[in-house]
């Protein structure tokens, strides 16, 4: 299993280091956060050791959205929750600190505070299209 030697959510997965566990299968571990948005935010984290979503085989990928599915009803439960967020960050750009790969669920109500401020954008004429075509080609 690859391990990173300063992975702070390596060792939560080999059990070196303590955390609230939610979840433990042979593909991934689930954890309470220890900073939460909210409470009751948790983290879904394959034991492998990779950076981001795309590091991780189809499998592991597959593997973590079963883990959320299962839990999120619980947490939002748990929590007298509205409704939830399901966030992964890849990269520092993104606002990712941890270098192993994981996703939130942050159970939220409208009332809790917490706003994205997600921004509006828009296209020029043809420009979503050209990009839609670049993807595409990419695939
Ligand atoms: P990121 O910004 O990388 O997407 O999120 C990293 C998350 O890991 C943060 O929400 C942070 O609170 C959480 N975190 C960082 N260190 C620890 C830790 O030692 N234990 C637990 N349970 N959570 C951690
Ligand atoms: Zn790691």
């Amino acid at each position: 299993m690859g391990k990173s030697q300063d992975c702070i959510f390596c060792k939560i997965a080999a059990g070196q280091i303590p955390a609230a566990l939610l979840i433990e299968t042979d593909d991934l571990v689930s954890f309470m956060d220890i900073m939460p948005v909210n409470h009751g935010h948790c983290l879904v984290v394959p034991r492998r050791h990779a950076a981001t979503l795309t590091d991780l085989t189809e499998e592991e990928a597959r593997a973590c959205m079963g883990a959320i599915w299962q839990l999120a009803p619980a947490v939002v439960k748990a929590t007298d929750g509205e409704g939830f967020n399901v966030l992964q960050n890849n990269g520092s750009c993104a606002g990712q600190a941890v270098d192993h790969v994981h996703f939130h669920i942050i159970p939220r109500r409208a009332d809790d505070g917490w706003r994205f401020g997600w921004r509006k954008g828009s296209y020029a004429e043809g420009e979503m299209q050209k990009l839609q075509a670049r993807i595409k080609g990419l695939l």
